[in-house]
C-alpha cells in the first residue's frame, strides 16, 4: 500500500526508473513483440496487443489516481479512445441484459447502446439519474448496469453517486461512473460505491489536447481479469506512442486542475454578474441547482462553464466568433480554452428529444492562460 498522495502518485506511480538503462522517465516501447529464451519464457510481455510496458506504466499512474494501488485488487485498463473504452464494458453484458443510462449521458455513449450494442440484444433506457424516482423507476429485473455522468455535458448536472450506487446494489446493478469532467482530482467514484470509473483520457487525463484515449479503473479483481480479456480479445489499445504522451499529461494534472477550477469560478462569477447574460451553469456556483450535492462528493467544480447570452441564438453565434483567445471548437479538457454552441456543433443528435440543449447555450472548457485575459477575452465578445 502507498501512502503518497495523488500529486506524487501521479508522477511517481509505475513510473520506477528503467530497469535496464535508468532513464528516469519511461521509455515509449515501440515494439509489436518481445524475444523469448524459450518458448514460453519471457519477461512478462509477448505481444503488444495483451501487454506493452508504456501502456503498463500508464495504467499504473491512472489506476493509483483512482485510488487502486499496485498490488491491490483491481486496477486499470486503457483502451484507444474512451469510447473504446465504453465498448469494452459494453462487451460485459449479454443479450437480454438492460442498462439505465444517464439521460444527458455523452452522444457517442447513448450512439453506441443505441446503435450497436442494441443489434446484439442489449436493451436500455435513459433516466434523470439527479432524481431518486429517476433511477428506481428505470430499472427492470434485468437491468445489469447503471451509466452515471457527472457533472453531464452541457448542461452540468450533478448526480449524486453514493445515492445511485447504493440504489443500484441493492438492486443486483453495477455502476459505471463517467468521470471524465471532474477528473480524480476532484472526484473518487470508486469510494462512494461506483463500480467500474471510465474516463475519456483525451480530455483533462491528457490535458493538451494532443491525444485520444480511454481508461477503466475498478477494485473488483474479476471485472479487472474480464476486462483485460476484453482489451486483448477485441483489440482496442493505444499504442505506446499515445499511452506517452498521457504518462506525460498526467504528472502535471493537480497543478492543471486547480488553475481550470480556480479560472472557472472566476468567469462563472464574472458572467453571472454580467447582464448581457441570461444564465450561467457551473457546479460550483450557488445557483446551480444540485451545488449541495456536488459540494458533497466533489473537491473542486472544474473547468467547464456553460451560459446563455441574452440576444438569443444571433448572440450566442457571434459571442463564440468573437473571441480571440477560446478558440471555437469542439472537446474540452486541453490546457487552451475552447469555446462552442452545442445545439449546432456537438449535440445535434438528441434535437427533439428529452435531451435537446438550448439553441443559444455556449459551452466554455476553461483553459490555464491568465484568468483576467480570459475574461477581458469574454467581455470583449459578449459585444
Ligand atoms: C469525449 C467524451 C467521451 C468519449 O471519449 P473519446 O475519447 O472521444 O472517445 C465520453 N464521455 C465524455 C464525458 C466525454 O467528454
Amino acid at each position: 500500500m502507498s501512502e503518497d498522495r495523488f500529486e506524487t502518485l501521479a508522477i511517481h506511480a509505475g513510473q520506477d526508473p528503467d530497469p535496464a538503462t535508468g532513464a528516469a522517465v519511461v521509455p515509449i516501447y515501440a515494439t509489436s513483440t518481445y524475444v523469448q529464451s524459450a518458448p514460453g519464457d519471457h519477461k512478462g510481455y509477448e505481444y503488444s496487443r495483451t501487454d506493452n510496458p508504456t501502456r503498463t506504466a500508464l495504467q499504473t499512474q491512472i489506476a493509483a489516481l483512482e485510488g487502486v494501488a499496485l498490488g491491490s485488487p483491481g486496477g486499470c485498463i486503457t483502451a484507444a479512445s474512451g469510447l473504446a473504452a465504453t465498448s469494452l464494458i459494453g462487451h460485459l453484458l449479454k443479450p437480454g441484459d438492460h442498462l439505465v443510462l444517464s439521460n444527458d449521458a455523452y452522444g457517442g455513449t447513448f450512439r453506441l447502446f443505441d446503435s450497436v450494442l442494441s443489434n446484439y440484444g442489449i436493451q436500455w433506457s435513459a433516466a434523470d439519474l439527479t432524481t431518486d424516482a429517476g433511477l428506481t423507476n428505470a430499472l427492470r429485473p434485468e437491468t445489469k448496469l447503471v451509466w452515471v455522468e457527472t457533472p453531464t455535458n452541457p448542461l452540468l448536472r450533478v448526480v449524486d453517486i453514493s445515492r445511485v450506487a447504493a440504489t443500484a446494489k441493492e438492486h443486483g446493478a453495477m455502476v459505471t461512473v463517467d468521470n471524465t469532467f471532474a477528473t480524480p482530482y476532484f472526484q473518487q467514484p470508486l469510494d462512494l460505491g461506483a463500480d467500474l470509473v471510465l474516463h475519456s483520457s483525451t480530455k483533462y487525463l491528457g490535458g493538451h489536447s494532443d491525444a485520444v484515449g480511454g481508461a477503466i479503473v475498478m477494485r473488483s479483481e474479476s471485472l479487472y481479469e474480464r476486462l483485460k480479456f476484453m482489451q486483448n480479445a477485441l483489440g482496442p489499445v493505444p499504442g505506446p506512442f499515445d499511452a506517452y504522451l498521457f504518462l506525460r499529461g498526467i504528472k502535471t494534472l493537480a497543478v492543471r486542475m486547480d488553475r481550470h477550477a480556480s479560472n472557472a469560478a472566476l468567469i462563472a462569477a464574472f458572467l453571472e454578474a454580467d447582464p448581457r447574460v441570461d444564465r450561467v451553469w457551473y457546479p460550483g456556483l450557488e445557483s446551480h441547482p444540485q451545488h449541495d450535492v456536488a459540494r458533497k462528493q466533489m473537491s473542486g467544480f472544474g473547468g467547464m462553464v456553460s451560459f446563455i447570452p441574452k440576444g438569443g441564438v444571433d448572440a450566442a453565434n457571434s459571442t463564440v466568433q468573437r473571441t480571440r483567445l477560446f478558440f471555437l471548437a469542439e472537446s474540452l479538457g486541453g490546457v487552451e480554452s475552447l469555446i462552442e454552441v452545442p445545439a449546432s456543433m456537438t449535440h445535434m443528435s438528441v434535437e427533439g428529444t428529452d435531451l435537446e440543449v438550448p439553441v443559444d447555450l455556449v459551452r466554455l472548457s476553461v483553459g490555464i492562460e491568465h484568468v483576467d485575459d480570459l475574461i477581458s477575452d469574454l467581455d470583449r465578445a459578449l459585444g
